[in-house]
């Protein structure tokens, strides 16, 4: 008879928690998941939960991907951990991520996105209010300016651009000459940015998805089609 032991791993924001089976005939540790989503370690009779634990850790990127693709109902992006190696978008780039200890601090870094934060419980989660709060202020700095741009293509006056954490939508627009924008959107790459931007400032003359509003759009924009199309396939890659 064997007692069933157990350990537990934190990964970034997830919880990993596993069974260990024993067996004398092992010299190496074994990590299966299974279809239900659970992990068993099979080790050789002596080794440690210290030890399996440090091979859990070492295999928290492929394990927590794996989980995504077993359990039923796992998002079709992968989740953001906030550690070193996810990768993060902005303007259609990918940037992996490096988090650093020290005071709180985010920017580019050649092709890294570099985030400094203490170290400690919650880190995860503060990493991630660091990023949102770096990505909200390049929407900020990115999209006026583009929402200008285009308003002054389609002979309309300059909006008022709010950034704002809107759930479902891009865009959307007020009556009285305010867009907002999800500052998600900034994760596009530039021409469905702008593809974005173009729609809800035309909003503003033509407030419903009229024959008049698309011939609007698309004498500005002649590939409106494909960025339309190509935005829709995005959605899912940038709500974390
Ligand atoms: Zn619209």
């Amino acid at each position: 008879m064997t007692s069933v032991e157990h350990s537990e791993v934190q990964f970034g924001r997830t919880l990993i928690e596993y069974d260990i089976r024993r067996s004398s005939k092992r010299r190496t540790v074994a990590v299966t998941i299974f279809p239900a989503g659970n992990i068993i370690l099979t080790a050789p009779t002596g080794a440690s939960v210290e030890r399996l634990d440090r091979v859990v850790h070492q295999k928290a990127r492929w394990i927590t991907s794996r989980l995504r693709s077993v359990r039923p109902f796992a998002q079709a992006a992968p989740q953001k951990e906030f550690v070193s190696g996810d990768s993060f978008l902005y303007l259609g780039r990918q940037y992996r991520l490096r988090v650093l200890a020290g005071p709180e601090e985010v920017r580019l870094d050649g092709g890294r996105l570099l985030v400094r934060a203490p170290e400690g419980r919650g880190r995860a989660d503060r990493i991630r209010g660091l990023l949102v709060a770096w990505y909200r202020a390049r929407a900020e700095d990115w999209l006026p300016a583009r929402a200008q741009l285009w308003a002054d293509r389609m002979g309309m006056t300059a909006p008022n651009v709010l950034v704002r954490e809107q759930e479902l939508r891009w865009g959307s627009c007020s009556a009285n000459g305010v867009v907002r924008f999800n500052w998600r959107v900034i994760q596009a790459p530039a021409r469905l940015v702008d593809y974005v931007v173009a729609h809800e400032v035309l909003h503003l003359r033509h407030p419903d998805h009229t024959k008049a509003f698309w011939s609007a759009l698309g004498s500005v924009m002649p590939d409106v089609d494909s960025r339309r199309t190509a935005l829709r396939g995005f959605g899912g890659r940038v709500d974390w």
